[in-house]
């Protein structure tokens, strides 16, 4: 695919909009010594009294330096459910365009599809979790979008390398790739490959690995026609200035996320032996991600046995492939072990 062909399958309207132009996308910083009348804030500084800097430039500068990926191709966001939204809204209109799911997937992508009145087709994953690139493929030329979750959740595991590049290559619409898991795995990014697709979009998260999940930051990779398409009908102000600042200050500290990241896959190899021991957990499914897939006897049984025990999991029985499974996130060692004393009791009792 060329730029060419990504800018047919943007949205006329969005094609022609001019972005908002905000009083604070003049400002360099507020330390320059000049008056600023131009934003009707309130003058007298609380360390919030002004907007936010709509770019997010210092976030984007730290940001870039850490993966690699220069600015121009980076758009930040409102936790990635807004980069999702805004890719439904720059690519598909309402009423006429559809998008592909691989269910059973994050929920998120079927219920934007529905907020923007847009058709969902699902293309669930085959019994061992891949893609049904076939099935996906037949389907390529009535969607707009394909949403691949890698490592997908809630099964746990990423999808094959090659499976993912047979769909990018022969897809014909935006690929977006959800990367939320990908720093608990061992799996390259693709957003390494962006220079190759240019209808690749990668989405990356502060929620998970990072430890942001209540500063709303999402990250989005894409080409810089992407990105400025995006930039444009994003809100102005859409990161707010203590998420910016506090996301500055927990990137500063890479060294203890990582060593946070292997404590908890640490964590999910002890999780996944122990449970592996209990005679009604049927299945631990292998995981690349912060939480295990599990088959039980009884999922919804389960379920209430743990609640009362004070631990809460999510039952995912109702979603397709996963009769009976509960997913469990990976929690401090402490965490982790009462969750096995748990099962070890109810186990006997
Ligand atoms: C948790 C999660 C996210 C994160 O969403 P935010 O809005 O950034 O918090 C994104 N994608 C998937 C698949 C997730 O599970």
């Amino acid at each position: 695919m060329t730029n060419r062909d990504i800018e047919a399958l943007l949205r006329h309207n969005v094609k022609s909009i001019a972005p908002y132009a905000s009083a604070r996308d003049e400002f360099e910083n507020f330390l320059s010594g000049q008056i600023f009348l131009d934003a009707n804030e309130n003058p007298y500084n609380n360390g919030l009294n002004r907007y936010p800097d709509p770019h997010q430039r210092k976030l984007k500068e730290r940001l870039s330096a850490l993966k690699g990926i220069p600015p121009e191709n980076i758009l930040i966001g409102n936790g990635s459910d807004e980069i999702l939204d805004l890719l439904f809204r720059a690519f598909c209109y309402p009423q006429k365009d559809a998008v592909i799911t691989m269910p059973p997937t994050y929920g998120m992508y079927g219920v934007l599809a529905a907020l923007n009145d847009i058709r969902n087709i699902k293309v669930n994953l085959k019994s061992n979790f891949q893609p049904d690139t076939d099935a996906v493929l037949a389907n390529s030329s009535r969607a707009k979008m394909l949403f691949i979750c890698s490592p997908n959740n809630p099964t746990s595991n990423s999808f094959e390398k090659n499976t993912v590049k047979t769909l990018l290559e022969n897809f014909k619409g935006i690929v977006v790739i959800d990367e939320a898991y990908v720093d608990f795995s061992n799996q390259e990014s693709w957003a390494s490959r962006l220079s190759e697709y240019p209808n690749l979009v990668v989405i990356r998260t502060l929620s998970k690995a990072y430890g942001c999940a209540g500063l709303r930051v999402g990250i989005c990779l894409a080409s810089s026609l992407i990105i400025s398409t995006l930039d444009k009908i994003k809100p102005p102000y859409n990161v707010n200035a203590l998420s910016q600042e506090a996301a500055l200050k927990q990137l500063e500290n890479t060294a203890g996320i990582h060593r946070q990241i292997e404590a908890i896959v640490r964590g999910r190899q002890l999780l996944a032996e122990q449970l592996k021991n209990i005679s009604f957990v049927k299945q631990v499914y292998p995981s690349d991600a912060n939480f295990l897939l599990i088959e039980v006897d009884d999922a919804s049984k389960r379920y209430r046995q743990l609640i009362e025990k004070h631990i809460v999991v999510r039952n995912r029985s109702h979603e397709p492939l996963c009769g009976n499974c509960l997913r469990i996130t990976i929690g401090t060692p402490e965490e982790n072990e009462a969750l096995s004393l748990a099962f070890q009791n109810l186990e006997t009792t």
